[in-house]
């Protein structure tokens, strides 16, 4: 008997195996590919590669293309991007220029780097990446100190850099004609900074956020989309996030001052005016920490 159920016991782990099988197989042929390109309303070739939570800008001339960040980590989106690129020109890919050092956003350059295009980053993204070495990222051909500008087949980019803020290496890529802007991490579109920010200076942040505002432009494309998968902010984007670091800067002073500890700021400071943004639950505390060893510590 007992051999008997532990064959029909087989049997049926079989039949539900084959069942998972065949449905895993339906909806991968069925479901969308984790990537989408979109047209910035309103420009004539400025478009943005989503591929799952990550965002890049890129623009088509007819002397060749300008891309951002290869957001390839791990998986295979620098394919997909090339192929979309392909769709709407056969132009070459001049350059890919990096918006930041960290790899979640730059890795996997090569496809990009065997069609001939020219890598530029802040020269502290490439002095980082020198140092560390990670895996299949390409260190930049050319860096930039305070500004550089790219011009290409009628197109303008600058690209600045204001400070430290998200890391030393964020450079903020602006379009002038069409007033656009794509800079990645530091200015999320309706939520509050990802986990403990690391890698973040402050009070720095907030000087750059002032410069970002005292810029001409009225779109900005971040890096990651924002709740509903909104996949561009404006200006109000960062005056509410100024305002945000603010306030939560002036709770965790005050908590400090009255002598609470991690623990109790962690639990206590609540800032219900951004509760309805992205990774408030998850990260505000976090966030506190952050500020908390700020003023507390210096660092
Ligand atoms: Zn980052």
């Amino acid at each position: 008997m007992r051999r008997t159920n532990f064959a029909g016991l087989l049997a049926g782990l079989a039949f539900a195996l084959t069942v998972a099988a065949f449905v895993t197989t339906a909806q991968a042929q069925t479901a969308a590919p984790p990537y989408v390109t979109t047209k910035v309303e309103g420009t004539d070739n400025v478009y943005i590669f989503r591929y799952a939570g990550h965002q890049s800008m890129f623009i088509v001339t007819k002397a060749g293309v300008i891309v951002t960040d290869p957001i390839s980590l791990r998986r295979p989106a620098a394919k997909a991007y090339i192929e979309e690129i392909q769709k709407i020109t056969k132009a070459p890919i001049k350059y890919v220029i990096y918006s930041h050092s960290h790899y979640d956003h730059i890795a996997g350059g090569k496809p990009f780097k065997d069609l001939g295009a020219t890598f530029i980053a802040h020269k502290n993204a490439k002095a980082r990446i020198a140092e560390l070495k990670p895996a299949d990222v390409v260190l930049p051909d050319q860096t930039v100190g305070d500004k550089k500008v790219i011009t290409l087949g009628g197109t303008t980019l600058e690209l600045h850099y204001v400070g430290k803020n998200h890391s030393d290496s964020t450079l903020v890529m602006r379009l002038p004609k069409e007033k656009i802007i794509f800079t990645v991490d530091w200015i999320p579109l309706g939520a509050i900074q990802f986990r403990d920010m690391a890698d973040t200076h402050l009070p720095e942040l907030e000087d750059g956020l002032k410069k970002v505002i005292a810029m001409d432009w009225d779109r900005l494309i971040a890096g990651h989309p924002g709740p509903g998968g909104r996949q561009t902010g404006n200006k109000d984007d960062v005056r509410n996030q100024l305002a945000y670091l603010q306030d939560l800067s002036a709770a965790v002073k005050k908590a400090l001052s009255a002598n609470k500890s991690y623990a109790d700021a962690q639990k206590e400071i609540k800032l219900p005016k951004y509760e309805k943004w992205g990774g408030y639950e998850a990260y505000l505390q976090m966030n506190i920490e952050r500020y908390y060893d700020f003023h507390n510590r210096g660092i």
